[in-house]
């Protein structure tokens, strides 16, 4: 087990914006509590704290001379606390993004478990779910890091569409020559494919709608869309009313708790624990 730099106890933050209502506090306190760890995450909000995002270094610094062990990094700094960092995993340097940091011995690094808990999300959730041609709509923080995720586990031809033409570009030129850009709209976007991940706040609460005709969704393809509050987003119920096979974003929400939890404490969670308490909250 990682020594906590708290006695017995960890210390742990999120940091983003409009984030009091996340999910992820409880998950790892509930999983902490199971484990007999004792566990304070604490909810660190720019906006409540009146801290603009490009002042995030100062927060970071804050938290690593007040005793924090760790923290998650969500929407809007992902990118620019990079700059606030020692050290990055390979995986965060890859996407260039982070969402946790460890502090370790004084040492501040950055990983991203967006990209392994897509990863696991996806290979046990859609189990043999062909990877050939696989359409990413979405290319802002999590679409990089799906992205990269969809690559490493070996989709041949990724199309990349996004609202912003310039995202959807400046990503697949990062993602290299498997990746290629779609334009907005375009009617064949999922022709020939096996797979669609959504990745944009499209569907989520306060977000209403599809982000694309559903009479694009042909029954052979598979479905995943990473907005979790709703679980079952307008998206999801349209690619399950035309029989597609679908994954919802708990579990990816899940597996990246289950891998921050892991890099903070250097224990094994219970992914299935974890599942369950995750459930439990967001179906309420
Ligand atoms: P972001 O703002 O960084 O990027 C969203 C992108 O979507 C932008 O590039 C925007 O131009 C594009 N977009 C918006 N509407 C669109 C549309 N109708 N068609 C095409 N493109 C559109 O946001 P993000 O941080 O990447 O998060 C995206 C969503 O993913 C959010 O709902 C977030 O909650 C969810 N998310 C889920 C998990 C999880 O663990 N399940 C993890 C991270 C993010």
């Amino acid at each position: 087990m990682a020594s906590a730099r708290n006695g017995n106890g960890f210390l742990v933050g999120l940091i983003g914006s409009g984030v009091g209502t996340s999910l992820t506090p409880p998950m790892h306190e509930r999983e902490a509590d199971a484990l007999g760890i004792r566990y304070l995450y604490r909810v660190l909000d720019l906006d409540d704290l009146g801290v603009p995002a490009p002042a995030v270094g100062k927060l970071v610094a804050a938290a690593r001379l007040a005793g924090y062990d760790g923290l998650n990094v969500t929407h809007p700094v992902k990118q620019l606390v990079l700059d606030h960092l020692d050290e990055l995993s390979p995986g965060a340097a890859a996407v260039g993004a982070v969402n946790t940091i460890s502090f370790r011995d004084g040492v501040a690094v950055g990983h991203n478990t967006d990209v392994t808990g897509f990863s696991r999300a996806l290979t046990t959730g859609l189990p043999g779910a062909a990877l050939d041609t696989v359409v990413l709509l979405g290319a802002g923080g999590a679409g990089a890091a799906l992205g990269h995720a969809l690559l490493s586990l070996g989709v041949r031809e990724l199309r990349v569409a996004d609202l912003d033409p310039a995202r959807a570009q400046g990503l697949a030129a990062r993602l290299g020559d498997r990746a290629t850009a779609s334009p907005h709209g375009d009617p064949g976007l999922l022709d020939g494919a096996d797979g669609l991940v959504h990745a944009t706040p499209t569907g989520m609460v306060g977000h209403p709608g599809l982000p694309l005709p559903a009479e694009l969704l042909s029954q052979d393809l598979w479905v995943v869309d990473i907005v979790y509050r709703p679980l079952e987003t307008e998206l999801l119920a349209a690619a399950r009313d035309r029989g597609c096979r679908v994954l919802d974003g708990g579990r990816m929400a899940v597996f990246q708790a289950v891998d921050t939890f892991r890099i903070i404490t250097g224990r094994e969670p219970d992914a299935d624990r974890m599942h369950h308490h995750f459930d439990s909250i967001a179906r309420g």
